[in-house]
């Protein structure tokens, strides 16, 4: 993804009151998020958000399920705080952080659900773990994810998604259902579009999506 690096955008985040950047506040909140929402609802997260539009649509949608939104960029970070006053309710926040340490950030059986939306393909061999799809992050997310959680991974990029079939039987983990074509599936009720699907869908790109979890952790 082509970045413009936008003015002011890491003293925008670190003013508002609904992200977080610094290391020491969002890993002090390890295993007590729910303290932070101030209720036992259950916590997703979208890793790689983006500017946003997924998560916050979900935020309005459900107001019964925390959302933290995770990117590593401020300045993709700041197009989603822009948008954050209009919706009304509590329920979402952000974070600037590389998903790399999320390990950090929260506990054992902390999180439920995890969407990971037109994640970076990283083409290379010598990248693949950087993918956040490989063995290595779905071993990452394994020790945050509650037992009956799913992770939930939508692409355009057909080799990312044949790679991440792979990784899954790799890793042992559950296969629960897949499709290459979600918006001419029986998947597609229900689903809430990214800014990148609204791009991909009207160029009438098929979208790849699996959900996975796994029996164990
Ligand atoms: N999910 C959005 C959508 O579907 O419209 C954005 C997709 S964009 C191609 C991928 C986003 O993931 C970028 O904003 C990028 O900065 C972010 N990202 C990539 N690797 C990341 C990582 N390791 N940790 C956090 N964010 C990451």
């Amino acid at each position: 993804m082509r970045l413009r690096n936008v003015k002011g955008s890491r003293e925008t985040i670190a003013a508002n009151e609904y992200a977080m950047h610094l290391p020491e506040e969002y890993e002090s909140y390890k295993g007590c998020w729910n303290k932070f929402f101030g209720n036992n609802n259950p916590i997703h997260i979208e890793i790689g958000m983006g500017k946003g539009q997924f998560i916050m649509d979900l935020a309005r949608m459900n107001p019964d399920i925390n959302y933290i939104g995770i990117e590593k960029y401020s300045s993709v970070l700041v197009r989603a705080l822009e948008k954050r006053p209009e919706l009304e309710t509590k329920n979402l926040i952000f974070i600037r952080m590389d998903a790399e340490d999320i390990v950090k950030v929260f506990d054992k059986n902390e999180i439920e659900r995890i969407y990971l939306n037109f994640s970076d393909p990283w083409p290379k061999d010598r990248h693949a773990k950087r993918r956040l799809t490989s063995t290595q992050f779905l071993n990452k997310y394994n020790q945050l994810l509650q037992l009956d959680g799913k992770v939930i991974f939508k692409t355009d990029n057909r080799p990312l998604f044949d790679f991440s079939l792979e990784q899954v039987e790799e890793a042992g983990w559950t296969l629960e259902n897949y499709t290459y074509d979600l918006h001419n599936s029986e998947y597609v009720e229900g689903n809430v579009m990214t800014e990148y699907e609204t791009k991909f869908v009207a160029e009438g790109k098929p979208i790849c999506r699996m959900v996975i979890s796994r029996e164990e952790n």
